[in-house]
Order: C-alpha cells, then structure tokens, then sequence
C-alpha cells in the first residue's frame, strides 16, 4: 500500500531532503511551501514531486490545503511539520510581530496541521506524526527567545499529541536537529558560526539528509513502537 505523506516546508533545505527520502521509500509526497514559488518549481522539476502552496500558520490554508490533498491524492497518512522561520533579536530588540510571527508559524503550525490530519488518522488506525524541533529548543540560544519558546512547545506538543494517538495506531514524535548546512543556517553571521562549528563534536554542520534519514525511519512501518519520543540529530552537539 503506498502511504500519502504531507511535508510542510518540504521544497527546499531540510524538507526538500525529507520529500526525496519519502519518496525514496515508496510514500506518495505532497510538498507544501509558503511562498517561494519559484524554489517549489525549481524543487518539482528536480524531484519529481508535487509543491502546494499555503501558508501552515493560517488555520483555514491548512484545513483547505489538507482537504484538498485528501480529495485529489487520497487520505494523508503521514505529516511532517518541518516548515519553520526565525526572526532572530535579543529581547530587548524583537517585536512582538517578531515574536507572534515566529509562535503562528513554527508552533502554531504543527497545532493547524495536527487539526486538519490528525482525526483522520485515527479514523484509519495508523498515522505518523513527525515534528521537527530544534537543539535551540532543547538548549535555547542566545537572541531566540521566540524561536526557542516555539521548538520547546513543539517537544511538548509531540509528547502530549502522542498520548492521544498511541491506542489508535497514530505515533507523534520530535527530531531535532542540530546545526544543519540549509539557507537558515546561512543567514547566520560568519564569526557566530565559526564559534557554533566549534562546539560541535563531530566538527562540522550537518547535512539535510542526515535528518530526512531519521525522519523517514520515524515515518516508517517499523517506527510503530517509537511515540513521544525526540531524536536528536546534532553531531553530539547536545547530549541529554
Ligand atoms: P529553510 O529556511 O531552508 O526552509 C524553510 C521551508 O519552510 C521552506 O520550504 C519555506 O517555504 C517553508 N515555510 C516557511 N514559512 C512557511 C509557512 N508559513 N507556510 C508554509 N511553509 C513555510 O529551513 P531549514 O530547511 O533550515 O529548516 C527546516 C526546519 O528545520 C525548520 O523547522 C527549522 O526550524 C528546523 N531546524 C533547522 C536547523 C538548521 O540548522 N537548518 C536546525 C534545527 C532545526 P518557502 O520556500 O516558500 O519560503
């Protein structure tokens, strides 16, 4: 049986290495993106796979957009939330646009995504449920207040989602990676990322289908014992 799995965020960076490695495993992949058309082109004529636009922070877009998949590709078996933004600042500096913006996406999202999937699933007897974190949820980080708050929510979320769905076949688990070579992590200044690199055991960033091989083992049929539990992915970076 082949298994429709959503990737939000899933055209570039780390969820464009999660929808190939889905794929890869025989799962039917929608890759959703939240305005870059011309990177979700890019990504399907690489791919091979679908991109659907909507924004993963707007309740009503997710309803829709999953409803929509379901209509026209079939039941969505498999979500993983990976799309996310940062809007970095000391505390003193951020917004509260910046703050909101950061909550309504990164956490807010897997909130819309579980609501639109979720039921479903149950209904089915089997789903899975893969939020990507962050080690700067687990840890925080200096000027990420926002961003750290809404990874933490996310380990909370998959904890208290997991629970719910155990019975009925649904498992909801984290990963969360550590520092990994993508656009977001290029946006971070030079000399900050010297001294990142350098408190990675392993010695280096991490590459996109490093976390898209956990992801997809977490998506997996032989997952199915794994709930509520994170994987961390960060070259040692963080050990407890
Ligand atoms: P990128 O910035 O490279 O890609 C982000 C993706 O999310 C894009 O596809 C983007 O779409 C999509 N997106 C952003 N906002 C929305 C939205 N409102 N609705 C729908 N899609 C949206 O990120 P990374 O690949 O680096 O990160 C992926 C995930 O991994 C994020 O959750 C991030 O927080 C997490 N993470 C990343 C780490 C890293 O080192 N890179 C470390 C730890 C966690 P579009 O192209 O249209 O903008």
């Amino acid at each position: 049986m082949t298994r429709i799995a959503i990737v939000t965020g899933g055209t570039r960076g780390i969820g464009e290495a999660i929808s190939v490695a889905l794929k890869e495993q025989g799962m039917t992949v929608v890759a959703n993106y939240g305005g870059n058309d011309e990177k979700a082109r890019a990504f399907t004529d690489r791919t091979g796979i679908e991109a659907r636009k909507w924004d993963v922070g707007d309740f009503d877009a997710c309803q829709a957009g999953c409803a929509q998949v379901a209509e026209e590709v079939g039941p969505v078996d498999i979500v993983v939330n990976n799309a996310g933004i940062t809007r970095d600042g000391t505390l003193a500096r951020m917004s509260y646009d910046d703050w909101h913006e950061v909550m309504r996406v990164n956490l807010g999202g897997c909130f819309n995504m579980a609501k639109a999937c979720f039921p479903g699933m149950r209904e089915r007897g089997w789903g899975r449920i893969v939020n990507i974190g962050s080690i700067n949820g687990q840890g925080g980080q200096y000027g990420q207040v926002n961003y750290a708050a809404a990874k933490s929510g996310i380990h909370g979320f998959t904890k208290a989602l997991a629970q719910e769905g155990a019975k009925a076949g649904v498992t909801v688990n984290a990963l969360a990676p550590g520092y990994i070579d993508t656009d977001m992590v290029a946006a971070v200044p030079e000399p900050v990322l010297e001294k990142i690199v350098a408190k990675i055991p392993v010695g280096r960033l991490g590459r996109a289908e490093e976390i898209a091989r956990g992801v997809a083992f977490l998506c997996s049929d032989d997952a199915g014992f794994v709930t509520g539990s994170t994987m961390s992915i960060n070259g040692g970076q963080h050990m407890y």
